[in-house]
């Protein structure tokens, strides 16, 4: 019985979009995709801006689909989200990092984060929780390591318990980031009160750094911010030295972007991890 609740899914309430009808035809696909194990976790490193060193990687879903080639998350999230297909393709994706965590230890390497995107409606499932601490058993993963990464909206969404979620998790030793952080409204009392150890600056802001005087501002707000919430402070989508610089003159403790990688298949990050990248 235990068994079925990673792979059963609930359907929706479709009347919340009754004319996006975008789900119609990749529904049936994706379930499908699920079945036949389509899916593949690429990595995105995370470096220390500090000493330069690679000290983990998000984890981001790419579908291979068998006629369409790489589909990217972005066509396919949304309607896994609506549909609930997200709560199976969820444990797909800790369960993949738990394997590929064993791997990494197993040839000698360590890293001390490993972050995935969860979903608010994967708080909808009420085995999450039991589900997650099973995968954490089979795959012996330690959970200092891991982090789930959720958006503003996750969190602060009303209809879903997502923060007696987030507490119940973090019993077992697992962290929490916010992610495009800036980009929605966040309680910041909330946001001192949950146990969400570091802030992801969204990519939008970080591409405007140099050019933007908003941009420019809001980032060091947000830097100061995480200092004074006593919070892990990380720019998502850096591409270029000139941001870095900035990044790092302002205290931005972590970076991740094309400057360093795009994201890469589990074995060319391992290659990374031992052979280190070029700047
Ligand atoms: P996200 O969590 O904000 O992930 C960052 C996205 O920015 C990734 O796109 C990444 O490839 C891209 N990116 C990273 N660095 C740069 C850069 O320097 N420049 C530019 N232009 N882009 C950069 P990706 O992999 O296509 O993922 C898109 C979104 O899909 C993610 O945004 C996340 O919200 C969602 N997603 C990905 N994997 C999962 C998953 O396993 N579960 C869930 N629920 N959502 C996922
Ligand atoms: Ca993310
Ligand atoms: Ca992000
Ligand atoms: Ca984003």
């Amino acid at each position: 019985a235990k068994e079925k609740s990673c792979c059963s899914y609930v359907i929706f309430d479709r009347q919340e979009h009754p004319k996006d009808q975008s789900h119609i035809a990749i529904e049936p696909e994706l379930i499908n995709a699920i079945r036949r194990n389509e899916f593949e976790l690429f990595y995105q490193p995370r470096i220390d801006i500090a000493s330069g060193n690679i000290i983990g990687a998000e984890g981001l879903i790419r579908w291979r689909h068998p006629e369409k080639g790489l589909i990217y998350p972005d066509a396919f999230i949304p309607t896994a989200e609506r549909t609930g297909l997200i709560v199976p393709i969820g444990y797909w994706v800790i369960q993949q990092a738990g394997q590929d965590l064993q791997r990494i230890a197993a040839s000698g390497l360590s890293i001390e984060r490993l972050s995935v995107n969860l979903s608010f409606r994967q708080f909808q499932d009420s085995y999450l929780c039991r589900t997650i601490q099973r995968l954490i058993n089979k795959y012996t993963i330690d959970t200092s390591i891991l982090e789930f990464e959720l958006t503003e909206s996750a969190l602060f969404n009303n209809e879903v318990h997502v923060q007696e979620g987030i507490e119940e998790l973090h019993t077992l030793g697992i962290n929490f980031s916010l992610d495009d952080f800036g980009t929605g409204y966040s309680s910041f009392s909330l946001l001192q009160k949950l146990p969400i150890s570091s802030l992801k600056i969204d990519r939008s802001f970080v591409s405007g750094v140099m050019t933007n005087t908003d941009d420019r501002e809001i980032v060091k707000a947000l830097i100061r911010l995480a200092h004074s919430l006593n919070k892990e402070i990380i720019a998502e989508g850096v591409e270029t030295k000139q941001q870095l610089n900035f990044l790092s003159r302002y205290g931005c403790h972590q970076a991740q972007g094309y400057l360093y990688s795009k994201p890469i298949p589990y074995e060319e990050f391992v290659y990374l991890l031992e052979h280190g990248y070029q700047l």
